[in-house]
């Protein structure tokens, strides 16, 4: 628990100082952006500096997208949790997953029957699903698969996985690959901000961390399985979410058990 605690404040402390940096270096690259603009209108496309000043553009372009990537996970987002299907939000994003993964990676989605609801943040819920799902496509350079697989596990189930977690009923998401895996000492470091085995440019390492926050404010748990060769399944608990008791209301005389 005090590690949890330590990385919680760690990842707030990172939060803001990302957030504040990132603000001022997005206004610089803006202005970089901006001056770009005036002077290629200034030559014509064929002038030898017209190629070199795009590479400015585009490089401060490339820039000013790392910038929205730390925005995002400092931002203080007001969590907005609703009552949510799983299922639903897998298949809203699941045109645009297969989009990402492309087409050397093979989908399946596998919703459970009668899964539990949850309460989160559907918008959160949604980035998670993208950022272990980027991961997957990355950790296969060759293509694979990436199963996302849903079901409901009880409060004893959930302590065979982690006999820390607190006795509750869960819906458990499941995210495999079957890409390259990761060595012991790679896995104990993935949920630490800005930890990243991705060349420069292509890794922020803030993708499971933002992941990682995001589990914890809904009271939810993470867990990493990995095979060096094999491929990786994080799996995530969300706490099931049992409606509050609603007075029984009967309508038109007395409710009847009907025959089948
Ligand atoms: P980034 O993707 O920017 O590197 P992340 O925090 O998302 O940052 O991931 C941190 C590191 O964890 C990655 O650089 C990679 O080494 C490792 N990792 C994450 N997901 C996987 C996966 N599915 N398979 C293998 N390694 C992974």
């Amino acid at each position: 628990l005090e590690a949890q605690f330590a990385q919680a404040q760690k990842m707030n402390a990172v939060g803001q100082l990302a957030g504040g940096v990132a603000h001022d270096f997005n206004n610089v690259l803006q202005a970089i952006i901006g001056f770009s603009d005036l002077l290629l209108a200034k030559h014509r496309p064929t002038d030898p500096s017209f190629q070199d000043i795009m590479q400015i553009k585009g490089n401060a372009n490339r820039a000013a997208a790392l910038v929205r990537h730390l925005l995002a996970f400092s931002r203080r987002q007001t969590l907005r949790p609703q009552v949510m299907q799983v299922g639903d939000v897998l298949a809203d994003v699941s045109l645009l997953l297969k989009r990402l993964l492309g087409e050397r990676v093979d989908l399946d989605v596998h919703h459970g029957r009668d899964i539990w609801p949850v309460k989160a943040d559907i918008n959160q819920f949604e980035q998670v699903i993208m950022n272990l799902s980027v991961n997957a496509r990355d950790a296969m350079p060759d293509g694979g698969k990436v199963s996302i697989r849903t079901s409901n596990v009880t409060a004893a189930e959930a302590r065979r996985y982690d006999d820390s977690m607190p006795a509750a009923d869960y819906v458990m998401i499941e995210v495999s690959d079957t890409g390259v895996g990761m060595p012991p000492e790679v896995m104990v470091q993935i949920f630490e901000p800005f930890f990243t085995t991705k060349e420069v440019g292509k890794g922020t390492g803030l993708g499971l961390s933002t992941v990682y926050g995001i589990v914890k404010q809904t009271d939810g748990f993470i867990l990493c399985d990995s095979e060096l060769g094999r491929g990786t399944t994080f799996r995530i608990f969300l706490p099931r979410h049992v409606a509050e008791e609603q007075p029984l209301k009967v309508e038109g005389g007395a409710a009847v058990a009907r025959q089948p």
